[in-house]
């Protein structure tokens, strides 16, 4: 058992829809964790060029989007919200523009680099659970524990779907599927902290369990590396 008093970092990293929002959601609930939705920032930045008609490969239009911009995530009324420079941006961020364009986005190395920043400043002296795509690599590479999440694409555009209905966002299943597959491809392939499994984490394959089992599993996972 480690040092009980050492703020602790849990790292969920995985594919798009692999349940890793929800997973990291309801732990934090429970056991009055920091939970960080690292994709939600990228999402913010995407939508921040969108609005400003900053293409992928103005690197000055880029930065100055980075200077000025400001995200914060609440939790209002058990719902998270996010805001971008003050505006609700909750459900603009899941739109198809931003779900198209995130991923290039998200490796853009000076976007990188400043969210990483940021990220590793919020979690500053809090026990937190962070969920995203190199948070056991390269944001907190020694984070106290690391899950990843893996699962059949198909589970995983459906996931999509239903979640995206819950919250009234319409995109046609189909959609959802060719994104989710070229957004893994992207971020997998890409030169800057690209998709994949740290050496120290520990795999689930969730196309075939409940939440409520992924759950049980990962909290026992982490209750074998700290005490919650
Ligand atoms: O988690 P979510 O699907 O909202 O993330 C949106 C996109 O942000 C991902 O497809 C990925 O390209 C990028 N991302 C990332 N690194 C993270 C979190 C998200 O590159 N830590």
């Amino acid at each position: 058992m480690e040092n009980l008093c050492k703020n602790y970092v849990i790292a969920i990293d995985g594919e798009a829809g692999t349940g890793k929002s929800t997973l990291a959601k309801n732990i934090a609930q429970k056991y009055g964790i920091v939970y960080m939705d690292t994709g939600a920032m990228y999402r913010c930045v995407t939508l921040d060029m969108l609005n400003n008609n900053v293409s992928i490969d103005d690197v000055d239009g880029i930065s100055k989007i980075l200077d000025n911009i400001n995200i914060e995530m609440t939790n209002e009324n058990g719902e998270d919200k996010f805001y971008l420079n003050s505006c609700d941006v909750t459900k603009k961020i899941r739109e198809k523009q931003v779900n198209d364009m995130v991923s290039q986005v998200s490796h853009v190395p000076v976007v990188r680099q400043r969210m990483v920043e940021l990220q590793r400043k919020l979690a500053k002296g809090k026990n937190i659970v962070m969920e995203g795509r190199d948070i056991g690599t390269n944001v907190f590479p020694n984070a106290d524990v690391k899950i990843y999440l893996v699962a059949s694409a198909e589970e995983r555009a459906k996931r999509r779907f239903l979640q995206n209905k819950e919250k009234g966002i319409d995109i046609p299943f189909d959609e959802i599927y060719k994104n989710v597959v070229f957004r893994d491809n992207n971020d997998k392939n890409s030169n800057v902290a690209p998709l994949k499994k740290a050496e120290d984490a520990y795999e689930i394959d969730t196309t075939n369990y409940t939440l409520e089992e992924v759950e049980n599993l990962v909290v026992s996972k982490i209750k074998e590396k700290i005490e919650l």
